[in-house]
């Protein structure tokens, strides 16, 4: 049986990605990725992904301001994104979340940003897609206090994570997903490797966030979906399974996250 992958965070619309996507797509297709997470964080990129869709029913959008962006351009993109969400364009509200470690942001204005796109991922019936950095308790407050249904967490993801253990260990708690980019195959990533022989197999996905943190093998490039099978095999031999076994594993779970049907 052919393995089958799924990129569950590319900036396929992004400006650095755009001039070349037919032939990113090809060769995406061609290492076995099947479905695209494509997330937008703006106007033209959820524009152009939109069209992408119609062209490319796999790949999927997901769209929100960052929380580096949320100060200059949070407010006026927010009522197109939340149209989007609302006509049924996206399979989740995303990436939102707080960074404190870049702190582009007022930390008040990226909570503010949060709140409201955990509502509309509420309203929506959507999953969300967290970028956290360095604000692991304050996004776990607002987590518990603004996202369950009927005393249950609504579903998520954390995306590119790169947390403690300790850390993970709440995420998972909550039943959400823990999503690895190729940060975890760095020389220097040895926690992270720890995180990634233990997170539940039925709780992890894998993702590139290409353009950006091409995997080890590939470091320094501009990093796109073909190169995900790099962490793919890397995550499989740590945990001394198949790459295939993980590849169906984190397929499955990406298909019940964000509720695909192609
Ligand atoms: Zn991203």
């Amino acid at each position: 049986m052919k393995m089958k992958l799924i990129d569950s965070h590319a900036h396929l619309t992004s400006p650095t990605l755009i001039p070349d996507l037919d032939n990113i797509i090809d060769r995406s297709f061609n290492a076995g990725i099947r479905t695209i997470i494509n997330i937008c964080t703006d106007v033209p990129s959820l524009e152009q992904g939109i069209v992408l869709s119609k062209k490319t029913p796999w790949i999927y959008q997901a769209a929100a301001t960052t929380p580096h962006d949320v100060e200059k351009e949070g407010e006026e993109v927010f009522d197109t994104i939340a149209k989007a969400a609302r006509d049924g364009l996206l399979v989740a509200v995303g990436e939102t979340g707080l960074d404190y470690f870049y702190e582009h942001s007022n930390r008040d204005v990226q909570k503010h940003f949060l709140r409201r796109y955990l509502h509309l991922a509420l309203e929506c019936q959507l999953p969300v897609i967290i970028h956290c950095r360095e604000a692991f308790a304050d996004f776990f407050e607002i987590l518990d206090k603004e996202y369950q249904i009927n005393g249950k967490w609504a579903p998520g993801v954390l995306h590119c994570f790169t947390g403690t253990m300790a850390e993970a260990e709440e995420v998972i708690k909550r039943g959400w997903y823990l999503s690895l980019s190729g940060i975890v195959t760095f020389k220097k990533s040895l926690d992270l490797q720890e995180v990634a022989k233990k997170v539940p197999l039925d709780q992890l996905l894998i993702e590139t966030d290409a353009p950006y943190l091409a995997p080890q093998a590939h470091r320094g490039k501009t990093n796109e979906p073909a190169f995900l099978l790099d962490t793919a095999k890397f995550i499989a031999n740590l945990r001394n399974i198949s790459v295939e076994e993980l590849a169906a594993e984190t397929t499955q779970n990406a298909i019940k996250l964000f509720q695909l049907t192609h």
